[in-house]
C-alpha cells in the first residue's frame, strides 16, 4: 500500500495516472488530505464510491493514534502518538500570545549521542516518513481544536539524518494548496552535520536554521556531543555563514547551559568571540535534567553572568524558559517513561 499523504500533486497526478484516472483528482485529493484532513477516503465525497474504492485499495492514510496526552498548567499539551509499525513518538504543542506553535520528531529515537538528551539513548529506530511528521501537526490542530502558526522542527531526531523526508514536509505543509504554512515560520534545528546545511542554503526554503552548538570549543563540544568529532566548530560556522548568505535568514545558536560543564564566563566569552559580528541570536537553554544522565541545570547566577557576557559584546541573546516541565515536556522523555511502563 503507497503512503498516499506523503505524495505532492505531482507525484499524485502519476499515481492517478497509473490507475487509470484523469490527473485533476489529484488536487482534489491533495485538498481532502491537506486542507480538509480527512482520515479516510469515505469522507472525499465528491469522489466517485467506485474511486473512493479504487483508492482504498491502492493507497493508505497515514493517521496518528493518540496514546497519551498530557497538558502542562502553562498551557502545554504532550502528545504521545503510536505509529502503524507500533513505534510511539512526541510532539509538544505550545501556546504563545502570538499563536500556536508545535514541536515535532523527525526520527523515532536519535543516533547522533549527544550525551544530555533522552532521545538518542537507545539509537536510531528509524526515520519518519514525510506523512508522519504532517500528521504530528494535523493531529494536533484537530485535538486541541487550533490553528499552528509554527513549526519547530526540534523533537526527537536529526532532521538532517533524515533530509529527504523532512524536506518534502516542509514542502506539503507548506503547499499552498494545502495547509500553506509559510515557509519562514519554521525553524530547523541540527547538531551540526554541515552537508545538510550547505544542502538546506540552496533548496530555496527560507526556514530558520537553529544550530545546536552547546561549547565554543571543540574538545569541549566533543565531550558532549559525538557528531563534533565528525564536524569542527570552524567548519558548522562557515556553512552557517553560508546559509546566511544564501537565505538572509539570521541563524539561531542553541547553547543548552549544563552546571559546571559548559556554563564559565570564561565559556561565553569564547563563544562571544566565535560569533561577534555575525547576525544571528542566541537561544540559551538552560538543561532539562533527565534522569538517566549525570548533568544538572546551571545555577540561576551562572545562567544570568552567561548571558550578560555575551550582552556586553553585543550579541541578540535570550533564555528559553522551558515550559511544560511538569509535563516531562523535555525532549522524549516523555516517550521514554511509557516505554518504560509498557516493558
Ligand atoms: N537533533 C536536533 C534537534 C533535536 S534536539 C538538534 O540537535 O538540534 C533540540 C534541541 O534540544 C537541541 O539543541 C538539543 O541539543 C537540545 N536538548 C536535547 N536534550 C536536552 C536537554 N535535556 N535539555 C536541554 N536541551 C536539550
Amino acid at each position: 500500500m503507497k503512503d498516499i499523504k506523503s505524495f505532492n500533486t505531482e507525484e499524485l497526478k502519476n499515481e492517478m495516472k497509473s490507475i487509470g484516472e484523469p490527473a485533476f483528482r489529484a488536487g482534489q485529493i491533495f485538498e481532502w488530505l491537506h486542507k480538509k484532513k480527512v482520515g479516510s477516503f469515505e469522507e472525499m465525497t465528491n469522489l466517485s464510491k467506485d474511486l473512493r474504492q479504487k483508492l482504498s485499495e491502492n493507497f493508505e492514510i497515514t493517521t496518528l493514534a493518540e496514546v497519551r496526552s498530557l497538558k502542562s498548567e502553562d498551557g502545554t499539551v504532550k502528545f504521545l502518538y503510536k505509529l502503524k509499525d507500533g513505534q510511539v513518538i512526541e510532539s509538544v504543542l505550545m501556546s504563545y500570545k502570538h499563536g500556536h506553535s508545535i514541536c515535532v520528531s523527525s526520527q523515532v529515537g536519535c543516533r547522533m549521542g549527544c550525551m544530555f538528551c533522552a532521545s538518542t539513548i537507545d539509537g536510531l529506530v528509524r526515520n519518519l516518513t514525510p506523512s508522519e511528521i504532517l500528521e504530528q501537526v494535523y493531529e494536533a490542530e484537530r485535538s486541541c481544536n487550533v490553528t499552528i502558526s509554527n513549526i519547530v522542527i526540534m523533537g526527537s531526531g536529526e532532521p538532517m539524518d533524515n533530509y529527504d523526508n523532512v524536506i518534502k514536509f516542509i514542502r506539503l505543509i507548506s503547499d499552498e494548496k494545502g495547509k500553506n504554512l509559510s515557509v519562514r515560520n519554521i525553524t530547523l534545528s541540527t547538531c551540526g552535520l554541515v552537508p545538510g546545511i550547505r544542502k538546506l542554503a540552496e533548496e530555496g526554503l527560507p526556514v530558520t536554521l537553529a544550530l545546536s552548538l552547546h561549547a565554543p570549543e571543540d574538545e569541549l563540544r566533543k565531550t558532549i556531543m559525538p557528531v563534533a568529532k565528525a564536524f569542527s566548530i570552524d567548519e558548522i560556522l562557515k556553512a552557517c555563514d553560508f546559509y546566511f548568505e544564501k537565505t538572509s535568514r539570521r541563524v539561531t545558536f542553541e547553547y543548552s547551559l549544563i552546571d559546571g560543564v559548559n556554563d564559565s564566563v570564561s565559556c561565553a566569552e569564547k563563544l562571544a568571540r566565535l560569533i561577534k559580528g555575525k547576525n544571528c541570536h542566541v537561544n540559551l537553554i538552560p538543561i532539562n535534567r533527565i534522569k538517566e544522565r549525570n548533568f544538572s541545570k546551571s545555577r540561576e547566577d551562572n545562567i544570568s553572568k552567561f548571558k550578560n557576557t555575551l550582552e556586553k559584546n553585543r550579541i541578540n541573546v535570550t533564555i528559553r524558559r522551558s515550559m511544560g516541565t511538569d509535563i516531562d515536556a523535555a525532549c522524549g522523555q516523555l516517550r521514554r517513561s511509557f516505554m518504560e511502563e509498557s516493558n
